[in-house]
C-alpha cells in the first residue's frame, strides 16, 4: 500500500499493488514535470482511491495525444495521479508518493529523446521509445 499527496496537502490518495515503476525521458514528460524525466508508478484503477481533494484536480489532455495528459493540483501545481486512456491503469508520479513505495524503477523509456543535458548513470535497461511488447 502506498500513500501520496501534493505539495499543499490538499490532494491525497492511496493505492495498492504497484505493477510497474519506470522512468520516461520523452519531451512531453520533461515539460509536464519540469525535470529531466518522469518517474512513474503504475497501479490498477481498482486498487486506487482518492483520500481527499479530487475536486482540486485539473486534468489536462494534450490535444492529439493518445495516451498523454497531465493531472495536477490547482492550488500548488504538483503533478498527481491520472487514469491512462486505452490502458487499464493509473499512472502515479513517483515524486508524489509519501515514504518508500517499496519498489524501484526497472527501466528507462524514450531514451531516444532524452534531455541532452542529462546523463543516465544506472545500469537499468534503456529503450529508444516504448519497450518491446
Ligand atoms: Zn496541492
Ligand atoms: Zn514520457
Amino acid at each position: 500500500m502506498i500513500r501520496g499527496s501534493c505539495l499543499c496537502g490538499g490532494v491525497a490518495f492511496e493505492a495498492g499493488d504497484q505493477i510497474e515503476f519506470r522512468n520516461c525521458h520523452c519531451s512531453r514528460c520533461r515539460k509536464a514535470r519540469g525535470a529531466a524525466y518522469a518517474s512513474n508508478v503504475f497501479v490498477r484503477p481498482a486498487d486506487f482511491r482518492w483520500l481527499r481533494g479530487e475536486d482540486l484536480l485539473i486534468n489536462y489532455r494534450l490535444p492529439g495525444a493518445q495516451r498523454f495528459g497531465n493531472a495536477f493540483c490547482r492550488t500548488c501545481g504538483s503533478p498527481m495521479p491520472r487514469a491512462v486512456p486505452m490502458r487499464d491503469l493509473i499512472v502515479v508520479p513517483a515524486g508524489s508518493i509519501d515514504g518508500d513505495p517499496g519498489i524501484r524503477p526497472t527501466y528507462h523509456i524514450f531514451v531516444g529523446s532524452k534531455a541532452p543535458w542529462h546523463t543516465i548513470t544506472d545500469n537499468l535497461p534503456q529503450y529508444e521509445e516504448y519497450p518491446p511488447a
